[in-house]
């Protein structure tokens, strides 16, 4: 079944990968027998070739899972509850494995993996697993002789769009609540980071998901992610990706008015208050920003200090910055790892430029490492730059291990920064006043405000952005809902009805 046997490399035991397309319970080849190499950015090499779904795929795909949904949909939630449960245990049963898979796939230090994406992963399938049979429609209290009752019914047939930054845990996220709730879908994992989720697909199939239920298709966006965006048979697009390809997915879906939810990018402000503990600050807000490379849409990528202790923070927020371990993935002491590609390290770069060309000081890093044994991975240093509020690096995301610098006198002036990007997904926010953190906190424009941390999620509480941030929300009783329609249905009960037309 495996595209490749398990094998060792220097770095210790690797995985074999599963390289093709799963669709209707199979593993198949991709129609016109194209591939796509995804490649270890650690060194750039081939880690496989993985078949590349194109529209006809997708089509194929979208056709499995319309065949799938009768069944699936009618399936008795603690079912359907039931094979989620034995999934999140098929996930910590290999939990070694996925985190090792992970790692070389996108980059993510092992450590992490260990104990953030795969933890994660399958404490959602849990979550969700659980929460299955426990969505109710309720009783609407309508006029005598009545009977108002409100059902929540699937969706239909779902199509997921997911990015490399976290490619395990956020197909999790999307896959969870719509499998509870009755959906069938269509997943579209990242072209450069395929190998978890197609791994996912084989413990699905496993643990006994029926065969169309779920079918994934990677490929490149402006094809398959594009059909899938368009595809008339799909009612409901799930999208974490760029704001920009956000605006092209609510266009694509225009054709059959799908329901659409878009998880888009973020700048998170990161406030640190002259009366906070400035430890656990630079602390947490170095965990903010340079946990995996800064490749989260949620990273607190603009500190914003108030003038009264911005040297004091600096100076142990930049002794931490330069003493981060950077190294191969699959070490267990690494603290960053690569970037997840070439042409996405060579963007951070170019921001880097444009803050030099702005007049920014970049405080620290601002390129790849010296280090040799790491020339030929996608690697950069964990930069700070010293910035003004308007400049690019503190407007527009850059998504990488990145965090522009700024001060602030009052709460005013630091509101009026926080909230003047486009986005609203993220921010966070130290200090030791309790009703400041309230005050802040409400007055920041964002799906999620940190207090005292930052970056904290977990699968009861709503994930999810406002404005060019996206809407609707993973995660919680708000994602159940996302996936979910309410059928209002009427019954007379015993109410004479006055005649309409008088004959
Ligand atoms: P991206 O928008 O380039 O790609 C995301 C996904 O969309 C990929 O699977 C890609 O193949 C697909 N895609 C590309 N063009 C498409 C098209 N025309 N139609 C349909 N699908 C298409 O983003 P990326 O570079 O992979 O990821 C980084 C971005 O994702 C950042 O902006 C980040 O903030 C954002 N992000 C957001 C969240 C969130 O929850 N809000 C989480 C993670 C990442």
């Amino acid at each position: 079944m495996r595209g490749s046997s398990p094998r060792m490399t220097k770095e210790g035991p690797s995985v074999g990968y599963q390289t093709k397309l799963f669709i209707g319970g199979q593993f198949v080849d991709s129609l016109e027998g194209t591939t796509i190499d995804t490649l270890n950015p650690h060194d750039g090499s081939v880690l496989a070739s993985v078949a590349e779904a194109k529209a006809a795929d997708v089509d194929r795909a979208v056709e499995a899972a319309t065949k799938a949904f009768p069944k699936w949909s009618r399936t008795p939630a603690m079912e359907r509850g039931r094979l989620l449960l034995k999934l999140a245990d098929a996930i910590e049963a290999k939990a070694e494995e996925l985190a090792l898979l992970e790692s070389t796939d996108t980059g993510h230090p092992i450590k992490d993996s260990k104990i953030l994406d795969v933890p994660r992963t399958a404490v959602t399938y849990r979550y969700f697993g659980g929460m299955a049979d426990k969505v109710q429609g309720s009783v609407v209290p309508v006029e005598a002789g009545f009977l108002n009752y409100v059902l929540r019914e699937p969706v239909g047939i779902v199509g997921q769009i997911v990015p490399w930054n976290f490619p395990l845990m956020f197909s999790s996220w999307k896959m969870g609540p719509a499998l509870a709730a009755g959906n069938t879908i269509v997943l579209k994992p990242t072209e450069l980071a395929p190998l978890s989720t197609l791994r996912i697909a084989e413990l699905m199939a496993e643990v006994g998901i029926p065969e169309g239920v779920v079918n994934i298709v990677p490929g490149f966006g402006w094809t398959a992610g594009q059909r899938l965006a368009e595809h008339p048979g799909v009612h409901k697009i799930a999208f974490t990706g760029s704001t920009a390809t956000g605006r092209k997915v609510v266009e694509a879906s225009a054709g059959n008015l799908k329901r659409v939810q878009l998880e888009l990018g973020g700048k998170g402000a990161n406030i640190v208050f002259e009366d906070a503990n400035i430890k656990a600050a630079i602390n947490g807000s170095a965990f903010a920003i340079f946990h995996n490379q800064g490749q989260a849409c949620i990273a607190g990528s603009r500190l914003l200090l108030h003038e009264k202790i911005a040297d004091e923070f600096l100076d142990g927020f930049l002794t931490l910055a330069k003493s981060i371990r950077l190294g191969n993935p699959l070490d267990p002491k690494t603290e960053m790892g690569p970037l997840t590609s070439a042409q996405h390290r060579d963007r951070v770069k170019t921001y880097c430029q444009i803050a030099h060309q702005e007049g920014g000081e970049i405080l620290t890093g601002g390129q790849p490492p010296a280090d040799a044994a790491l020339a030929k991975g996608y690697y950069m240093q964990p930069t700070v730059v010293r910035a003004q509020p308007d400049d690019r690096v503190c407007m527009e995301e850059v998504f990488g291990p990145f965090v522009s610098v700024t001060t602030f006198k009052n709460e005013d002036e630091v509101l009026a920064i926080a909230n003047r990007t486009p986005y609203g997904l993220g921010g966070g926010l130290w200090t030791t006043n309790l009703q400041r953190a309230h005050r802040i906190a409400q007055a920041m424009i964002a799906g999620m405000v940190w207090v005292n941390c930052y970056k904290r999620v977990n699968p009861g509480s709503p994930f999810g952005g406002v404005r060019a941030s996206g809407y609707g929300r993973e995660m919680g009783f708000e994602a159940m809902h996302d996936y979910t329609e309410a059928k209002s249905v009427w019954v007379n009960v015993d109410a004479q009805l006055p005649p309409w037309y008088p004959r």
